[in-house]
């Protein structure tokens, strides 16, 4: 028995075909991605799926399910987007139903952060852990919850949204959520060319006004990062308030859920120490000493192929049940 794991990226759709061991074997990237309209997303979805059982020559039926990761906000037991890419097309679409009628399969649907958080508790850094939560440190920050071995995903699926609790009471900075002084204004990718940008406005001396760009295209993290290295200390401020922010994600998930272990991933954290440290600092600063004590936070293992994997073990384990 197979799953397919299609992740549905802000760049890019990835495929790929998944046996129970968390191994893929074939795989399609689509150049579609979700900032477009629903059908033409659908439409790659479908072609994305035909093209793995194609190269596979896997015979349909020996595939249990699709599982469909996708970023906004996604009621997954309804199989339903709530919403997506500030596209309004996007509201409400029964996109579950809709894929499982085109390819004729069974099909999953949920938040990508939830999928990475079941893909690490079933192939990764999150194995044996009863309690885990899975934080994404990357263009976005958010959680996906596991309690009792099972994702957590609220009432009407939109639990872990953490990215967007707000940690300021008046004047935060905006926010894509078009609230003011979320987490994720700070701590992610986004926040942190905000900052950039914010320095490079106010005529801060600093060598990323050579990387911004009229269009105010986004300064990666990685730019950011070297900036830092190379001893500006602008750049260097602005990561440390990044992870620090992070570090406070992090503390409201220990005091408020209590898990064994918090697996850290996304394109972010391969920044390293320059942004592991000052955020762990963080956590712990604004953790309760016997709370942080009975937690271990580790790296993710899935990589680049957290996305498909994650949504191959959510078929795997709903089929399980
Ligand atoms: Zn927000």
């Amino acid at each position: 028995m197979y799953a397919i794991g299609i992740d549905v990226g802000g760049t890019k759709i990835a495929a790929g075909l998944v046996n129970p061991n968390g191994e893929i074997l074939h795989r399609f990237t689509h150049r579609a991605h979700a900032e477009q309209e629903p059908a033409v997303v659908i439409d790659a979805i479908e072609a994305a799926y035909r093209a793995v059982v194609r190269q596979s020559g896997v015979n349909p039926e020996r595939i249990r399910g699709v599982g469909l990761g996708f970023p906004g906000n996604t009621n997954g037991p309804a199989g339903v987007v709530l919403v997506c890419s500030n596209l309004p097309a996007w509201n409400h679409i029964p996109l579950r139903d809709i894929v499982a009628g085109r390819i004729g399969r069974p099909v999953i649907l949920d938040n990508d952060t939830n999928l990475c958080a079941v893909g690490e508790h079933r192939y990764g850094a999150g194995r044996g852990a009863k309690n885990m939560v899975y934080v994404t440190f990357s263009t976005g920050y958010g959680i996906g919850i596991i309690i009792n071995n099972r994702l957590y995903v609220g009432h009407t699926g939109t639990a872990g949204e953490l990215g967007h609790v707000v940690i300021t009471v008046d004047d935060g900075p905006p926010c894509t959520c078009g609230k003011n002084g979320c987490v994720m204004a700070y701590a992610s990718g986004i926040g942190l060319s905000r900052m950039a940008y914010q320095a490079i406005d106010s005529g801060a001396d600093t060598s990323l006004r050579e990387v911004a760009a009229p269009d105010r295209r986004r300064i990666s993290g990685e730019q950011i990062a070297a900036a830092a290295q190379q001893g500006d200390t602008v750049a260097a401020n602005i990561l440390h308030t990044a992870a620090g922010y992070g570090g406070v994600g992090l503390s409201m998930v220990v005091q408020i859920l209590n898990p064994e272990r918090i697996v850290l991933g996304g394109g972010l954290t391969r920044i390293g120490a320059p942004l592991w440290e000052p955020m762990q600092a963080a956590m712990r600063r604004h953790t309760q000493p016997e709370l942080w004590d009975s937690v271990q936070v580790v790296p993710w293992q899935l990589g680049d192929d957290i996305g498909i994997l994650g949504a191959a073990a959510k078929v795997f384990s709903d089929t399980e049940q």
